[in-house]
């Protein structure tokens, strides 16, 4: 590691001033930026730790909708009844992140400002139709996820809170890498008065969604509609943890169980 400036603000305000200082970065749990400093993949001149700002932390309910602040911890999602009650996927999603360690200190604004193409929290974020919050406006799901480690934050722009709207049904389910426990594919699905839709991610350059599936899902929101949808494998990538046609595979087998999974079957 080397030197760097360490600023923890106590206000959203002062985070956000010291973020648009040239060269800063905003600190959440640490649990990729740390790793990334150490390995000199980053190197942030100084660092703005969020973790002393109150209002960024914790879930309230407004109409139908969760919202939940950027800096709420996995583990606080996995357990909050509200989340559990309102959006139990997503609660479950929480839960099965990484171990207890990166569930004690990794936060949602951290995981979806990050845009791990494997990671779990993008997938429910795209497929329940969310809405990212920041400290300049409000983004849809749709427009926030660009590809790899890619979004549609500008310099200095903070995630301040993710409003979810509650689904008629959802389910995730991942099929985990064994070593990082990322997704090798992950698929999270969600039924709503509006339609279905499927958000796939570990597949390869960023989460998407898969118009085939939703448009069969919702015709018919039955494990066998989804079996019936021929996934390319073109569309995925292939590496040492698993081929394409393997990973294509896996997004069918792994929505049949979460349409199942939605339908309390
Ligand atoms: C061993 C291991 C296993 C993991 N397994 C999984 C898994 O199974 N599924 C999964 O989804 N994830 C997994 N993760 C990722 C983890 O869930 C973290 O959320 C992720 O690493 C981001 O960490 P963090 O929240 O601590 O953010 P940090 O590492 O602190 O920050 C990450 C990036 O986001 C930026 N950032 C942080 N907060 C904000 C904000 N509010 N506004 C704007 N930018 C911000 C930072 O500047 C930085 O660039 C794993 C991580 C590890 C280390």
């Amino acid at each position: 590691m080397y030197a760097f400036t360490f600023e923890r603000p106590a206000s959203l305000a002062d985070a956000q001033r010291a973020a648009q200082a040239g060269g800063a970065k905003v600190l959440a749990g640490g649990q990729t930026l740390l790793a990334s400093m150490k390995l000199r993949l980053a190197n942030p001149e100084t660092l703005v730790d969020l973790g002393g700002i109150p209002e960024l932390a914790g879930v309230r309910r407004e109409g139908n909708h969760v919202v939940i602040g950027a800096m709420t911890r996995h583990a606080d999602v996995a357990t909050n009844p509200d989340v559990k009650s309102a959006l139990p996927a997503l609660a479950e999603l929480a839960a099965g992140i990484g171990d207890r360690q990166v569930r004690a200190m990794g936060t949602l604004g951290g995981s979806v400002a990050n845009n791990d193409p494997a990671a779990c929290y993008p997938a429910g974020v795209l497929a329940l139709n969310a809405t990212v919050q920041t400290t300049k406006r409000k983004i849809a799901a749709d427009d926030f996820f660009q590809g790899m480690f890619t979004t549609a934050l500008e310099e200095g722009e903070l995630i301040t809170a993710v409003s979810f709207p509650q689904a008629k049904r959802a389910a995730y389910i991942k099929f985990k890498q064994p070593a990082s426990r990322f997704a090798l594919i992950g698929v999270f699905v969600a039924q709503t008065d509006s339609g279905v839709r499927v958000a796939v991610t570990g597949g390869g350059n960023g989460v998407f969604r898969h118009a085939g599936l939703e448009q069969a899902l919702a015709k018919n929101f039955t494990p066998e509609a989804a079996a019936a949808v021929k996934i390319d494998p073109s569309q995925y990538s292939s590496d040492l943890h698993g081929s394409a046609a393997y990973r294509a595979n896996l997004v069918s087998v792994l929505t049949q169980r979460a349409v199942a999974k939605a339908l309390g079957q």
